[in-house]
């Protein structure tokens, strides 16, 4: 039998004929007129009094959460649009309309919140033990929180207005300079302008000098800019400590914190354990040093290919791997997959004018996703595929759940993804055909742990220096550099022969306005996700129903609660974070003890 998977997705069953859809037209008309009618509501809502007005409030959110699915049908079918063709001057022009509604929704939204946190608090607790608020119990306190964190409405409001120009202005200066950036790099033989984008793709090059070049060219860059985008890190991070200062707010931890629903000392039991446990990754990086034939490894050469993965999968037999892989752990990923790969839920076609990455969008109104990758056939693809199918099934496993009920945060975000990916990478390292293929899964491996435990822990240590010195003044770039190579030695544990102290200038993650700290819920969501690895392979096929339970409570409950549940762990504890750690210190060891006659 063989199936054939298309490799072009399927959107018009969504809204027919692209971004000239007629359907959508009519759909994002609606979208204003309903917007209408909810704010209205919201305007005419009042601070409940007593616990009769639970059905009122229930109502309201009942109305919300269909504005919502409306909204996010539409702003992901045109995401969608603009992905897969990034020439659509139709669908960008949808995309900012669709952005404006977005915005309009958020005020009402927060107008709810501030009315909901004025409600008595005895009143309050009544509401919410009354049969139509129940479900949202959690949901509900964490907006009444939150309002609570902040200043008055007025106070707020004039934040929100001033912070358009003065704050998330600064991040798009920071996209316009480094926009502005060409570098000249020899590749094969030939000099070749590029944008930093490429010039950054060049770290997993095989040639070593063209490595080293575009590393050094592109230091210069940043040398070059260096007063600039040290008055933009500085204006971004003024910007935030003076709101925190007025909002009475002494953490800069606390904001990110809140966002992930997690406690400070759970972070700290995260790295603290991964700081114990650097060694073995340092062992690697000194190996990596002495296959590259050098005395240490440099920087620029962390990405580089020790060998060359030669595997190579058609899309067919990608899928086909993914389904039996899947298959083995349970029958409804196995099922969800499938469907998704028959009814053309995946973007996947190698061919120009695509954006690059991968995502994966939920499109509530008909339950569905929709996953975009492009797809040129290695081993690494396959994983990525898997990946975002893992997202599309955290989508599915939610289905049962109010919509209210399913925000999850970026720390959890990546739990079903990189779970779905590590079953494909394990048995990919398993099935490898040579000794040189299967070195070259294992590091693709090993680098993510580097990533995550070494590099990520650098940003998260400078972040948190730098926001202390931030708040005495203004920090110079001299010293910023000074910040980052302290951090590095550190996150790297002493592992590199040299550093990158333009690090703060070049990541884009430092200059993002609308999530601080973009670094340690990705460590969490990885390692989080290895410890129900962990469990999974321990009980075998009967975990599939446990693991979609955990999956529907992602929304519902702080990150401790969560694990306490569903794994019975406490993740305040080192112990917990240890043992996903040790299964990436397996992968380390491996690696070494495979290559060592090459040394
Ligand atoms: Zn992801």
């Amino acid at each position: 039998m063989t199936v054939n998977y298309p490799e072009v997705w399927d959107l018009d069953t969504l809204f027919p004929g692209g971004s000239e859809s007629q359907e959508l037209r009519q759909h994002m008309d609606d979208a204003a007129t309903k917007l209408s009618g909810f704010e209205e509501s919201v305007q005419q809502f009042e601070v409940p009094s007593a616990k009769e007005d639970a059905q009122k409030v229930a109502d309201l959110l009942e109305q919300m959460s269909l504005m919502m699915k409306h909204l996010s049908q539409s702003g992901a079918f045109i995401g969608c649009l603009m992905a897969q063709n990034t020439q659509d001057k139709k669908a960008a022009i949808l995309d900012s309309e669709s952005s404006s509604l977005s915005a309009c929704f958020q005020n009402s939204f927060q107008k709810i919140q501030q009315d909901l946190a004025k409600t008595e608090e005895s009143v309050w607790a009544e509401l919410l033990n009354e049969e139509p608020l129940r479900d949202f119990t959690f949901v509900l306190n964490e907006w009444r929180e939150e309002a609570k964190m902040l200043l008055s409405e007025k106070e707020e409001s004039l934040i929100t207005a001033l912070s358009v120009d003065g704050y998330h202005g600064w991040s798009q200066l920071y996209d316009m300079l480094v926009g502005e950036i060409n570098v000249t790099v020899t590749v094969d033989g030939e000099p070749k302008t590029l944008s930093v984008g490429q010039a950054n793709n060049l770290s997993s090059h095989k040639d070593a000098a063209v490595r080293k070049e575009s590393y050094e060219k592109l230091e210069e860059a940043w040398i070059d800019k260096e007063e600039f985008f040290a008055k933009t890190l500085n204006s971004i991070a003024g910007f935030r400590l003076e709101t925190y200062k007025k909002r009475g707010w002494d953490n800069p931890l606390q904001e990110p914190l809140h966002i992930n629903r997690m406690k400070e000392e759970t972070l700290d039991a995260m790295w603290g354990a991964i700081s114990k446990n650097k060694q073995p990754f340092v062992a690697y990086l000194n190996q990596k040093g002495k296959l590259l034939g050098k005395d240490g490894l440099d920087w620029y050469d962390v990405d580089a290919p020790v060998t060359e993965s030669t595997q190579q999968f058609s899309y067919q037999e990608g899928a086909e791997f993914i389904l039996k892989q899947f298959g083995k752990f349970g029958p409804e990923l196995e099922q969800f997959a499938q469907q998704a790969f028959e009814k053309g839920w995946i973007e996947a076609e190698d061919r120009p004018n695509k954006r690059p990455g991968g995502f994966c969008t939920g499109l509530p109104l008909s339950e569905e996703s929709r996953i975009f990758m492009t797809y040129s056939g290695s081993m690494s693809n396959v994983a990525t595929l898997a990946h975002e199918l893992g997202h599309a099934f955290h989508t599915y496993a939610l289905r049962p759940v109010h919509s209210l009920n399913r925000s999850y945060a970026m720390n959890v975000a990546e739990t079903a993804s990189t779970f779905a990916e590590m079953i494909v990478a394990d048995a990919a390292v398993k099935n490898a055909q040579s000794k040189e293929e299967k070195i070259a899964l294992l590091e693709d491996k090993v680098q993510r742990s580097v990533a995550f435990f070494m590099n990520i822990h650098s940003r998260f240590l400078f972040e948190t220096r730098f926001y202390e010195e931030r708040k005495n003044g203004v920090v110079p770039a001299s010293r910023l550099n000074e910040l980052m190579e302290q951090a590095q030695k550190e996150g790297f544990a002493g592992g590199l022969a040299s550093t990158h102290p333009h690090f703060w200038a070049s990541k884009l993650h430092f200059y993002i306005t609308y999530v601080p700290f973009y670094n340690f819920p990705y460590t969490f969501g990885y390692l989080f996700s290895l410890s129900v690895y962990a469990k999974a392979i321990e009980e075998g096929t009967g975990f599939e129903e446990k693991y979609m339970a955990l999956l529907r409570d992602t929304a519902v409950m702080s990150a401790e609660d969560l694990a306490m549940k569903h794994l019975g762990e406490d993740i305040t504890q080192q112990a917990f974070w240890e043992k996903g750690i040790a299964l990436c210190v397996q992968d380390a060891e491996e690696f070494i003890s495979l290559t060592s006659a090459e040394v």
